[in-house]
């Protein structure tokens, strides 16, 4: 941890302590294992100690079926309830204010907001910024955080911060898995953690007709070998025909990505709205961290994201100049 971690690490918690009202918590829109964990360990955990909060994300506000494991879902707030003047709000995973949707007015007029990240290119847009790009995911910026607040660990709080570390280091495997990962693990794994239901629910478990939607996604991917590209687009007609829906497919990327022939991996998204969400994944020395910031996106060096709203063949050659 920087100095730098440490000192904003500080304020937030004398920003928490010193707050004497409902906190507001928020993760970014269609949240992922480590959004989730992290807010709902701070949830939970602040909720232990008879603190008050109040955890959301923007509409659409369904959690993906796979992150049913998680503790305290029952515990979220739908965004119409969200408080529109919060004296604290804290983000959890949101590398830049637009990634809140529609929580993002209530960020805009918060007292003080503490954003809680490890994104790279988070663009620091609170008034305390605990951004630790070294961190393999939010959630151990929380783990940090609940321990300089002096609130101790709960079953439930340990199962989302399990959720989260295992979600952004690929259950550890990522360069992001650093002995610091595998000591705050062992320390999660003491609270008998359900971990061969998680990691079922999270990794391996799908629908039968998600697998026969793979099957045909598989068989249409595209492989550039010249520029060390493999792609994949996934289309409303593709899902309806499986009648699969788009948060499924989360984990297609890390197929795409085993093609040994390519360092780039991509899968192209339609939306219900026509625009196309991208994901990138890189398992070279390409930063696709840099194609998805100048595409209006973000993320890491090797997985990273953007939404665009051109054609499929458009938003392809973007990304191969890009490369
Ligand atoms: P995904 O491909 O959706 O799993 O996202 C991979 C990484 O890129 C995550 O760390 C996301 O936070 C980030 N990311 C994905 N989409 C976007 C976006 N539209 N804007 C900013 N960051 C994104
Ligand atoms: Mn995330
Ligand atoms: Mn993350």
């Amino acid at each position: 941890m920087t100095n730098a971690v440490e000192t904003s690490l500080a304020l937030a918690v004398q920003a928490i302590e010193a707050s004497d009202e409902e906190i507001a918590l928020a993760c970014h829109i269609t949240p992922d294992g480590d959004a989730l964990g992290s807010m709902l360990a701070l949830h939970l955990a602040l909720s232990s100690q008879g603190r008050k909060s109040i955890a959301s994300f923007s509409e659409p506000f369904v959690v993906a079926d796979h992150y049913r494991g998680l503790s305290g879902l029952d515990a979220l707030t739908p965004p119409s309830e969200y408080p529109a003047n919060p004296g604290l709000m804290i983000t959890f995973d949101v590398g830049s204010i637009d990634r809140l949707g529609g929580l993002m007015p209530s960020a805009e007029s918060a007292g003080d907001l503490i954003v809680l990240d490890h994104h790279v290119s988070n663009t620091r847009f609170g008034t305390i910024n605990v951004i630790d790009p070294n961190a393999a995911a939010t959630g151990v910026v929380v783990r940090r955080l609940l321990s300089m607040l002096g609130i101790p660990l709960t079953r439930d709080v340990a199962i989302n911060l399990y959720a989260a570390l295992i979600c952004d280091t690929g259950r550890f495997q990522y360069e992001s898995t650093t002995p610091d990962v595998f000591e705050l693990a062992s320390e999660l794994a003491a609270f008998d953690l359900p971990i061969p239901e998680l990691s079922r629910s999270l990794f391996e478990e799908h629908r039968f007709a998600y697998l026969g939607l793979m099957g045909e996604a598989i068989s249409k991917m595209v492989l550039e070998p010249e520029s060390s590209f493999v792609w994949l687009s996934l289309t409303q007609d593709m899902l309806s025909r499986h009648d699969c829906t788009l948060d499924e497919a989360e984990g297609l990327i890390d197929i795409v990505r085993r093609a040994r022939e390519a360092e780039v991996a991509c899968i192209l998204k339609e939306e219900v709205d026509g625009s196309i969400k991208v994901s990138l994944r890189s398992v070279g020395t390409a930063d696709v961290c840099r194609i998805a910031q100048a595409n209006g996106g973000g993320g890491h060096r090797f997985a990273a994201g953007f939404t665009s709203h051109l054609d499929v063949d458009a938003t392809l050659g973007v990304i191969r100049a890009a490369l």
